[in-house]
């Protein structure tokens, strides 16, 4: 599939064209931060198949933790774009609120729900994970 999407002040335009690796929403305590509360909401695409168009994102990692997530936000607006996590070294986490249609995005699962609150939704039937899914072999 192709996506293309953006930051909300446009600085930042992006394009990924490829195979959808994974659509997830994730409910972990860090990403409520990034989110204002809400789970995020994601679609994974290889690196490879992930390019920016305009603009540089700044990134974000932290540096009390072994191995973080490198998070890349725009540095005007600070929407954040999408991050890279080392249990995915090869791939773009790409937030779908920064997609310019985040219709074609459907859950295929919930992760962390063991931080999920009781403002979030979770669709019905979805399938949930109190951490991460079991990997793939
Ligand atoms: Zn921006
Ligand atoms: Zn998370």
């Amino acid at each position: 599939m192709k996506i293309a999407g953006g930051c909300y002040c446009g600085e930042i335009r992006f394009e990924a064209e490829g195979a959808l690796e994974a659509a997830f929403q994730c409910h972990c305590r860090e990403c409520q931060y990034i989110t204002g509360g809400n789970p995020n909401i994601v679609m994974v695409f290889a690196q490879r198949d992930f390019r920016y168009i305009s603009g540089n994102p700044a990134k974000f990692a932290r540096t009390d933790l072994p191995t973080p997530v490198e998070r890349y936000f725009c540095q005007d607006c600070g929407t954040a774009i999408g991050s890279i996590s080392p249990s995915r070294p090869n791939s773009m986490i790409v937030k779908v609120g920064t997609l310019d249609d985040p219709s074609v995005f459907t859950a295929k699962a919930a992760i962390f729900t063991c931080d999920q609150q009781s403002f979030h939704h979770v669709p019905e039937g979805l399938p949930s994970f109190d951490k991460r899914p079991p990997k793939k072999s």
